[in-house]
């Protein structure tokens, strides 16, 4: 007879490491599917500062090696591969991985996480972690009585641009149209709020500086005019993509991609899979969040293989 899992666990964060650990600990053998970013979004920051457990600064990348190694001393099996298709619908559900290997498993956690987009110019990778981020609440302390821009119109990009103004001296809040698309009370915040300055129907179009960002150049695009605000940080709120492609028609998803669970579990709508982390979460996207979610899709794969 074949060899089927108990579980496998797609992706890698902080949601999916998680995930192995307990399931590891609870001896059901699993097996973890790296992807081609291993460790997600947490190995393009630098310090983090918010994660339990730890007095001083740690960096991002060194915080999931750790989570990594603690998976693989519990009992995890890696494999460093990526998933390419998978079918789900059956009691047992089959991924199929670019290295040719197809696994057959009783259960499912997708933790395949969530990108931020970036505005995708010159420098922009250079400078991630150097005063570049998509993430205020884990960055924004980082810049108290600096001056900062929030690129973006919508919620995010209003509630990063509130969030900052408790730190920052002066928060640059720049949008691509006159309008935001934010809601009407986080607009009437932000009006209220002396340290905004809207910077309407503009772009960014460069990063400037050596090490750090010093300042960035916008173009306005109904004047055809550029300018240079100075400034410390940059945070780029214009929305995320979940990893959630490979699932279509699989599992329900909303309108954004992101993949639904029933309430107050991550149980999707196909029994015997799991969403953890980013993958189902558009509101908190930490790396704190994610691990608890982890936490739980095994604590919930583990009652059903019961
Ligand atoms: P979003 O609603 O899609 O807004 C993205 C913003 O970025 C828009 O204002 C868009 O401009 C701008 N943008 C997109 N691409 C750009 C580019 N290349 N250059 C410059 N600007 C660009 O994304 P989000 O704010 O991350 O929110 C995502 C979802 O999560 C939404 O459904 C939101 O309501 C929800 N959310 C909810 C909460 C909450 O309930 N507290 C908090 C955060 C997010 P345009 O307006 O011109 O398109």
């Amino acid at each position: 007879m074949a060899d089927i899992k108990e579980l496998s666990i797609i992706g890698s964060g902080p949601a999916g490491y998680t995930a192995a650990i307990y399931a590891a600990r609870a001896n059901l053998n699993p097996i973890l599917i790296s992807g081609l970013q291993p460790g997600g979004q947490l190995t393009i920051t630098t310090d983090v500062e918010n994660y339990p457990g730890y007095e001083d600064p740690i960096q991002g990348p060194w915080l999931m090696e750790q989570m990594q190694k603690q998976a693989e001393h519990v009992g995890t099996k890696i494999i460093s591969s990526q998933v390419k298709k998978v079918e789900l619908k059956d009691k047992i559900k089959k991924l199929y991985l670019d290295n040719g290997e197809v696994i057959e498993t009783k259960t499912v956690i997708i933790s395949t996480g969530a990108q931020a987009r970036w505005l995708g110019l010159e420098n922009e990778e250079k400078f991630q972690g150097h005063g570049l981020s998509a993430c205020a609440t884990c960055d924004g302390f980082f810049f108290k009585d600096k001056i900062v821009a929030v690129i973006g119109g919508g919620n995010s990009a209003a509630e990063e641009a509130l969030f900052l103004t408790k730190f920052a001296s002066k928060v640059h809040l720049i949008h691509r149209r006159d309008k935001l698309r934010a809601e009407k009370i986080l607009q009437e915040r932000l009006s209220k709020n002396p340290k905004i300055e809207f910077v309407w129907n503009s772009e960014v179009t460069k990063f400037i500086g050596g090490t750090d960002i010093t300042s960035i150049e916008v173009l306005n695009k109904l004047k055809d005019e550029k300018t240079v605000i100075d400034l410390d940080g940059v945070f780029i709120a214009i929305g995320h993509d979940p990893a959630t492609k490979l699932f279509m028609g699989q599992v329900d998803m909303d309108d954004s991609g992101y993949i639904l669970t029933k309430p107050d579990t991550t149980r999707t709508s196909v029994e015997g899979v799991y969403a953890a982390g980013d993958v189902k979460d558009k509101i908190y996207r930490q790396a704190i969040t994610a691990a608890g979610m982890g936490c739980m899709a095994a604590l919930e794969a583990e009652k059903y293989l019961d």
